[in-house]
């Protein structure tokens, strides 16, 4: 789609793929869904699917498949051990990433669970751009401390700088001589940085941290989890790769590392995960911890069905028309809400768009959750559901205090290939409609609050009867709509 111009102008993504199997959606009325926000205590991960009109909430095991995909799932080869749709899967990786050894596990975090375990002791120091939740839950596990390294673009909510996922490789020359290399476990990249808005890392500073890790012997792990968008950035917006292909630039990617882990529940538009490996002593360590908590080395708990799906999902992946769907429907929307000066992480990434709740509702305070609270007020004008990434999605210290979040942001992810583009343009309307109205949005309250991982349990209230008035509100505004 990158090569189509539109005579009239526009910058309109257009999409290389027809949909063949739809599913019914229903947008049920505003009063319905008031109701049903307060049913699920304001957070968006306790609503049912039968109140949701377009769930937006993560990019997780929900992408559409292709029909290759769906075919090659059919001929599935199901056997405990030697089965021959793994071979087909371990073929692919070797053929994509030039790795030797492959090891299958259940999801993503389950490879991290494994690479903790083997390689990270009480104190060690794990250097990373930024981590994502489960990853740093796993290292904390094993004792290991997270040292975040990000650039400072990183962490500024609007720029134009196209890669805000970089690394900061002095801070990371800077850890390594503050500790000593022993106490680094191993250095960990993540591509396509989930918490700070699907941002890219280019494939120069990719190289620059590898430079490091080879002067003091140290290995690099990349989660390759949300690869598909930062390929996608790198062919567009690193100059030196614009002649490169989407596997040449993946190769290249692959030869900078000794560990390559992902969940295939985004790469490859499937389910299950898993994890490359170069060298043989690597892996013969991580094969015993498979077998114990994944299952058999030739599927490692997921069903052939979707280790199948990977494998053609992993080939479709290295195609610039099957990838590019996903940033350029983000960068649409982006685009679309910032002309009506709608606050958004800038510039558009990978994985969704990212409302800037500290300033949309500038006017809650960090300790009534703005991002929470837009959350709920996004889906009560618009049946839309999206994830609270703010301060409910950290934890308190352990005096039991609120640790506030650098950013507070409703993020809006993007399903690869499964909504339309008037499905967006919707989105758009109820947004601006609500950034217009966003004085009627108050505040949000814990009245059940877990102790761990509380952004998926726990339950609020509204802390006074502003959604009624919200509700009120979209009612004179739109009549009978929905
Ligand atoms: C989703 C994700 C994971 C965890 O994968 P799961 O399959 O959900 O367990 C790890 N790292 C990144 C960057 C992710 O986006």
């Amino acid at each position: 789609m990158s090569e189509v111009k539109f005579f009239y102008g526009g910058n309109v993504p257009l999409e290389m793929h027809k949909v063949r199997i739809v599913q019914k959606l229903n947008l049920v009325p505003i009063e319905r869904r008031l109701e049903a926000i307060n049913e699920a205590g304001n957070n968006t991960f306790l609503l049912k699917n039968s109140d949701i009109f377009l769930d937006m909430l993560t990019d997780s095991g929900v992408n559409a498949m292709s029909d290759k995909q769906l075919a090659a799932m059919m001929e599935a080869d199901d056997s405990y051990a030697g089965s021959a749709t793994f071979t087909k899967l371990e073929n692919k990786i070797k053929e994509i990433f030039g790795m030797e050894y492959f090891l299958p596990a259940h999801q993503g975090r389950a490879c991290e669970n494994i690479i903790s375990q083997a390689y990270v002791k009480p104190g060690d120091i794990i250097p990373m751009n930024y981590h994502f939740t489960t990853t740093k839950a796993h290292i904390t596990l094993n004792g290991g401390l997270v040292e975040e390294i990000i650039i400072d673009e990183g962490l500024n909510p609007t720029s134009d700088y196209p890669f805000k996922g970089n690394m900061d490789v002095e801070k990371l020359k800077g850890l390594i001589s503050k500790h000593g290399a022993e106490k680094i476990a191993y250095v960990r990249l993540e591509t396509g940085t989930n918490l700070i808005g699907g941002q890219p890392h280019s494939l120069e500073n990719m190289q620059e941290i590898r430079k490091v890790c080879d002067e003091f012997g140290l290995m690099l792990v990349l989660d390759a989890s949300l690869l598909a968008d930062n390929l996608y950035f790198i062919k567009t917006r690193e100059e030196k790769c614009k002649d490169m292909s989407i596997r040449e630039i993946t190769r290249a990617m692959a030869d900078l590392s000794d560990i390559i882990y992902f969940s295939a529940r985004k790469l490859g538009c499937a389910r299950g995960g898993g994890i490359c490996i170069r060298d043989k002593d690597i892996y013969m360590k991580l094969r015993e911890l498979i077998t114990l908590y994944e299952g058999f080395l030739t599927y490692g708990g997921m069903s052939v069905r979707e280790i199948e799906a990977i494998t053609v999902g992993l080939d479709e992946t290295m195609d610039e028309n099957m990838i590019n769907q996903g940033p350029q429907f983000i960068a649409y929307m982006c685009e679309k809400l910032q002309e009506s000066g709608v606050p958004i992480i800038t510039p558009p990434g990978g994985l969704g768009c990212h409302l800037n709740a500290m300033e949309f509702v500038d006017h809650i305070p960090q300790s009534q959750y703005p991002a929470g609270a837009l959350a709920s007020a996004l889906y009560i004008v618009s049946g839309v559901r999206g994830m609270e990434r703010g301060t409910i999605s950290e934890q308190r210290d352990e005096n039991g205090n609120e640790h506030f979040a650098n950013m507070e942001l409703l993020r809006l992810a993007m399903p690869r290939r499964v909504f339309t583009l008037s499905q967006v343009n919707y989105a758009v309307d109820r947004i601006k409609w609500l950034y217009e109205n966003r004085k009627l949005i108050g505040g949000i309250t814990f009245v059940e609050e877990p102790k761990v991982l509380r952004f998926f349990f726990g339950k609020l209230t509204a802390v006074s009867d502003w959604q009624t008035k919200l509700a009120a509100k979209f009612r004179a505004d739109f009549g009978d709509s929905l």
